[in-house]
């Protein structure tokens, strides 16, 4: 009896062997099954990049049709549909001016104010949301064209599901230093990283061109209860 047992332990062992040599990709599949149950405990399962420089390309005109339907401002790309967390953790890039930490300082006020969004200083840790302050130096390409750079941002989503963590950037152009650093920039560029996108309304501080507009607008405010208040 207990040899019969032992024997047919034996025989068990061999057959699961000859199936893990047999079929190695078995053992592989059930490794992968593992790793991806790990990774939907946190919010990586798959990546939404918004690109800034395609936003940056896309005519007024676009986002202006966008906006039509709604009294809200626009929501980017990365963040429709998806929920998130209200709180964030800013901090600057090390090359970041002090006048440019200035009047980003005082956007970030503007959009505590709200109520709608809590950002504190910080670096941030990779599974929370957070915003990076950053400066650049792009001079105008094309003389013919009537606008310069003031200054970009937006936001960049990880996902899983309907949950999204957001890592914004919002950044000012050093090559126009008298038009660009100034409240009203800030206070549109950090906009785009909170995730608001153009809009046609010319009360709104997400207006495509800056009009030293430092108050958020109604639909401003809507715009922001639509990605955080829901
Ligand atoms: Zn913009």
């Amino acid at each position: 009896m207990k040899r019969k047992s032992w024997l047919a332990w034996l025989i068990m062992l061999a057959a699961f062997f000859f199936v893990i040599n047999k079929e190695p990709q078995l053992v592989t599949n059930t490794a992968t099954t593992v790793k991806q149950t790990t990774v939907k405990l946190q919010p990586y399962f798959y990546l939404v990049r918004a690109s800034i420089n395609n936003r940056l390309k896309t005519p007024f005109a676009k986002s202006t049709a966008q906006a039509a339907s709604t009294d809200a401002t626009p929501i980017e790309t990365p963040l429709k549909n998806l929920t998130t967390s209200n709180t964030y953790q800013y901090y600057f890039e090390n090359d970041v001016p002090a006048n440019v930490r200035q009047v980003f300082q005082q956007a970030v006020t503007v959009y505590n104010q709200t109520g709608l969004v809590k950002l504190t200083p910080g670096s941030g840790t990779t599974n929370k949301n957070k915003v990076t302050f950053f400066v650049y130096d792009k001079k105008l390409t094309n003389p013919a064209s009537q606008t310069v750079e003031l200054g970009n941002g937006g936001p960049t989503t990880l996902a899983w599901n309907h949950y999204a963590v957001n890592s914004g950037r919002a950044g000012l152009n050093l090559a126009y230093p008298h038009i660009a650093i100034k409240k009203s920039v800030a206070i549109h560029e950090l906009g785009h990283a909170l995730g608001l996108a153009h809009s046609n309304a010319e009360s709104s501080v997400m207006y495509p061109l800056d009009q030293g507009l430092t108050t958020l607008a109604p639909a401003d405010l809507a715009g922001l209860r639509n990605i955080y208040d829901k």
